[in-house]
């Protein structure tokens, strides 16, 4: 008989397209009557004509959101929300954006409206990565977690086709690590099949087509699964090496998640053999961490943490810091197959379990 603890993270979520002509009302629920919008520099016009929706709801927009979540960049909101006497936040963007709204929410504890752009799936977990001094500090706490998302397919057209490959895999990361992770359960892994199941689907359509709304529905849809899966359960070595690369070398987050998580499953495939052959069996391949190795490089992407900017010479400081203050996973940190498995991906080989 399975054992097993299964906790569920509260949260309204509308989906669909033309969704973000709900914000509104979905406003109104929340009591909000002065709403900072956020935003990143890149994504600022867009987030002007989406809080139109909100009319009068707007207190002001603040668009510096910044990729890992700076310290510096939250206290410099901070001052906004205060001079604004703001009563609730609207993050509209991709991960970047949804962490700067979960970090003042953090501090504040205002309820926050997530419009995401992208298949990071931050907006559905309760966790916080911020970055200060070259260090990524992760954290969860129910303040973090927002109480609402809007997903509206259309915002995520204009998505470019290398950022929607790797942001797709940076989904399907979340989802293979509640695989195997220490609180895996039965709900939480059929989530995280679907949501695989779904990304890997779509992905090749929207290379193919960027504008092909049912591969770009399909791939939003799995991004919220496999998010509701980082959020329920723990994570492993996979996001471990993540925080650490991108805390220590500002690394592309989706981009490296891409990289690492061929590598990360070849290291754990020995010691997690169910999450294996559930994960092969929704790829169709005996060999997962190839499968998905193979699936990224034909899409286009970079795999080699080398190429996106890791320096050379540092494999050995990183595997430090990620041994440091680590993460339960499956199999046991081992110096040199952490070394080996880093420095496989920075010259962007295929993965190898050793
Ligand atoms: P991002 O939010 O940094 O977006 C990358 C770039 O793409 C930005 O310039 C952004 O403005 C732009 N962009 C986003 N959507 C777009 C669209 N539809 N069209 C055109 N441009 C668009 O990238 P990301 O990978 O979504 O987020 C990375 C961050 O999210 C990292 O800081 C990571 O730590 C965090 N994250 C956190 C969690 C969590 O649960 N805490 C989960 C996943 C990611």
């Amino acid at each position: 008989m399975e054992h097993f603890v299964y906790t569920g993270n509260p949260g309204r979520v509308i989906f669909g397209s033309g969704t973000i002509s709900r914000l509104a009302e979905e406003a109104d629920r929340l009591g909000a009557r002065r709403l900072l919008v956020l935003s990143t520099p890149e994504q600022e016009s867009q987030a002007q004509d989406i809080a139109a929706h909100l009319g009068t709801r707007v207190a002001g927009m603040y668009s510096k959101a910044t990729m890992h979540t700076p310290t510096n960049v939250t206290a410099d909101a901070m001052r906004q929300v205060e001079a604004l006497r703001a009563d609730g936040l609207v993050a509209i963007g991709g991960g970047s954006t949804t962490g700067l709204g979960k970090a003042i929410a953090y501090r504040t504890d205002l309820a926050q409206i997530v419009v995401p752009t992208t298949y990071a799936g931050s907006e559905a977990t309760p966790i916080l990565g911020e970055t200060e001094g070259g260090r990524k500090v992760t954290r969860s706490d129910p303040r973090i977690l927002p109480e609402i998302i809007v997903y509206d397919v259309d915002l995520t057209l204009s998505l470019p086709v290398s950022m929607s490959v790797t942001s797709g895999m940076n989904a399907v990361a979340h989802a293979v690590e509640a695989l195997y992770a220490r609180e895996a359960n039965p709900i939480i892994s059929m989530m995280a099949l679907e949501g695989i199941n779904a990304i890997v689907r779509a992905l090749p359509g929207i290379s193919q087509n960027p504008g092909d709304r049912m591969s770009r529905s399909d791939a939003l849809y799995g991004a919220w699964l496999c998010g509701i899966c980082l959020g329920s359960v723990g994570m492993a070595l996979h996001h471990k090496l993540c925080h650490t690369l991108g805390g220590m070398f500002n690394l592309p987050h989706a981009a490296m998640h891409t990289v690492v998580l061929p590598h990360a499953i070849a290291y754990n495939a020995s010691a997690a053999p169910a999450a294996m052959d559930m994960l092969g069996g929704k790829l169709g391949a005996a060999d997962p961490a190839q499968a998905l190795f193979d699936l990224s490089r034909r899409l286009g992407a970079t795999m080699s943490l080398q190429e996106l900017g890791m320096p050379q010479g540092s494999v050995g400081a990183a595997v430090e810091q990620a041994m440091s203050n680590a993460y339960w996973n499956p199999r046991t940190l081992e110096k040199e197959g952490l070394t080996n498995l880093l420095e496989r991906a920075f010259r962007g080989d295929e993965p190898r379990a050793k």
